[in-house]
């Protein structure tokens, strides 16, 4: 079950097996940070165990063409929301009084949806950034496709998430092209597990493989979005450096990790303080934007997930039942990651460099506007998905 409580399951796995088997069709997948610290279990792994090449090699042998990271997309999410939030930040400290701040972390679809219903009248507070999966849809329907040299009618982007509102983030019209999905559709943790057994494969056993280039290369930071608090860690190491000018030397923000459902803590841009404000649960998220609204709040940025602990905790991973010790090995196992990692910040990826100087100039430039920028409506008399 949804988390959320909004969404209903679809299954999108027939689809995909249709898909790999039509030889006209490029089928390319992308994978979400949290499935890696999460998919061994439904295999037998202890919580917490990282399966990242052992998932990649599972999905170049079920049939996809090529095999991307949506970590690499979400270094490219910080590029975008972190410039925006720069920009906010300037015109506020140089008294514009249009200005809105808090920004509003936008990469959880879930919460997206819950704001649409319930908080329509600050629909202009958000980051206008698509989320991960839907700014990695229309990078690889563009600059992917032209250098393989595919149609984009021939080319079907999948995506593996920990989340069922992943599902219906895909649907949504801005996010298609004269009808056609930047993502055709999403895949949860447990469906890709069934997939693996039903071709008969044994995850444990399978080698470790690598992702492809040139989306399937991310830093430390774009790994730590799965687990709460890691977004907006991730865009503070990038932040403070453009803001700075200066080299972070201890990219790990202690004060923005944990497990409480509210978390503030302050970050200092070398004399400025940044209050960050995080909540998990739409329960606590409903706090802090009725805070916003009775102009209260005193945050520079929130991260809002709607999932207890994150990604880590979404509808779509194998369920926990509400055991918080699982849920921490898996934002372990993902901290584990990025530490691992030989960059840890986003403006540091040099196929995130290569992709600006190759096609969309700068973040924030007319053409990432274009491709990797939303909108939001007043939901406020329609229904709530079920
Ligand atoms: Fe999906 Fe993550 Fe949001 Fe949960 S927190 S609804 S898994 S995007």
């Amino acid at each position: 079950v949804c988390p959320t409580g909004a969404l209903t399951e679809k299954d999108h796995t027939n689809q995909l097996i249709r898909d790999l088997a039509d030889p006209k069709k490029t089928v390319v997948v992308q994978t979400a940070p949290a499935v890696r610290a999460a998919l061994g279990e439904e295999f037998g792994m202890e919580a917490g165990t990282l399966v990242t090449g052992k998932m990649v090699s599972a999905l170049r042998r079920l049939g996809f063409n090529s095999v991307f990271d949506t970590d690499f997309a979400a270094d490219l999410t910080i590029m975008e929301e972190g410039t925006e939030l720069l920009e906010r930040l300037q015109k506020h400290l140089d008294g514009d009084k249009d200005v809105k701040l808090p920004i509003l972390t936008s990469c959880c679809p879930g919460w997206v949806n819950f704001f649409e219903h319930h908080f329509p009248d600050m629909k202009d507070i958000p980051s206008t950034a698509r989320s991960p999966q839907q700014m990695f849809g229309p990078i690889a329907k563009t600059y992917l496709a032209d250098k393989m040299g595919v149609k984009r009618e021939d080319m079907i982007v999948v995506s593996i998430m920990p989340c069922l509102a992943k599902k219906y983030e895909c649907q949504r019209d801005e996010f298609k092209v004269d009808g056609d999905p930047d993502v055709n559709y999403s895949i949860s943790t447990r469906e890709l597990a069934n997939l693996i057994k039903q071709a008969n494969m044994d995850l444990t056993t399978l080698p470790e493989e690598d992702f492809d280039n040139p989306l399937g290369e991310s830093t430390g930071a774009g790994v730590i979005f799965g687990a709460t608090g890691g977004v907006i860690e991730a865009a503070a190491r990038t932040a403070y450096e453009v803001y700075t000018g200066k080299t972070l030397e201890k990219v790990d923000f202690d004060a923005l990790r944990g497990m409480e459902g509210i978390r503030s803590a302050t970050v200092d841009f070398d004399g400025l303080p940044i209050n960050i404000g995080i909540a998990h649960g739409l329960g606590n998220a409903r706090k802090l934007l009725e805070d916003i609204r009775d102009g209260k709040s005193q945050y520079h940025a929130i991260e809002i997930m709607a999932c207890p602990g994150g990604c880590i905790g979404g509808g779509g991973q194998p369920l926990h039942h509400g055991d918080s010790s699982i849920l921490k090995k898996r934002a372990a196992a993902l901290y584990r990651e990025d530490e691992g990692k030989a960059i840890r910040k986003s403006h540091e990826n040099p196929y995130i460099i290569k992709l600006y100087e190759e096609f969309l100039g700068k973040p924030c430039s007319e053409l990432s506007h274009k491709l990797l920028h939303t909108h939001y409506f007043d939901k406020s008399n329609e229904i709530e998905i079920e």
